[in-house]
């Protein structure tokens, strides 16, 4: 199977700087999203702290990885975003000026026919296969516990003023729940990693559409960055596309 990525991030119109991070390991075929909270630029440092934990213990622990080990791709990013929630903490010990900024993070891991994904706060995953897309991350919101409880819609929920409150994210105090599954790539599957700058601004099914549009993954990051930037595009937004096509050779 041939995997292709691209990934754009662009800062939201009332925001002097973006707080979202992204990266693409090509070669571990490991994509991650960030999405950082905190005063002055320190956003920045928890979002762009946790990715690099994430790859860099992935690019540590792969190598000497048991690859007939059942769930390892999950189990590995599971530790991994730990790590990274350590990392975000250990931050904030060695300089106090930096308490109170915090980060959520979805990454996915793809190996063979199986992909992994895990996610902490409010940044999606979604599938694209067979032209339905499918939301494969549940938010770790209050709007989200309050539509689990059958108290608000899922539209409203989208457009809730509480809708920023995450009850999960990287550097928050004491250990961390992380979500993660584990499930089999379909040829021609595309997979959709994004900050809620994109999905406080589009709904699932416009996601789908302008996903599907774009004939190249580049045309489908601007697409979409360009869909939430002619809604208001108000928080910063990011998207990373990943496509696993049949093995052209
Ligand atoms: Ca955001």
């Amino acid at each position: 199977m041939e995997i292709h990525a691209w990934g754009l991030s662009e800062v939201g119109v009332t925001r002097t700087h973006n707080e979202d991070y992204f990266e693409i390991d090509p070669r571990r075929h490991l994509y991650l999203v960030a999405d950082g909270m905190g005063g002055h630029s320190h956003g920045e440092v928890a979002s762009r702290t946790a990715v690099q934990a994430v790859r860099e213990y992935v690019e540590d622990r792969l190598p000497q990885a048991d690859l007939s080990e059942d769930h390892l791709q999950s189990t590995l990013l599971r530790t991994a975003v730990h790590s990274a929630h350590e990392k975000v903490l250990c931050a904030i010990r060695q300089d106090g000026a930096l308490s109170g900024m915090g980060t959520t993070l979805v990454a996915l891991l793809m190996r063979g026919q199986t992909v992994a994904i895990a996610h902490v706060g409010d940044s999606r995953a979604y599938r694209l296969r067979n032209g339905h897309l499918d939301l494969l991350t549940e938010d770790h919101t209050w709007v989200h516990e309050q539509v689990l409880a059958g108290f608000l819609s899922e539209e409203q929920a989208r457009v809730h003023p509480l809708k920023n409150v995450v009850t999960r994210a990287l550097g928050s105090d004491g250990d961390i729940k992380v979500d993660v599954l584990e499930t089999e790539i379909v040829p021609g599957d595309r997979y959709l990693l994004c900050s809620d700058g994109l999905t406080t601004m589009l709904r699932d099914d416009e996601i789908g559409r302008t996903l599907k549009s774009g004939e190249s993954l580049e045309e489908s990051c601007r697409g979409l960055v360009q869909a939430a930037k002619a809604r208001g595009g108000f928080d910063d937004c990011t998207v990373v596309v990943v496509e696993a096509d049949t093995d052209a050779s």
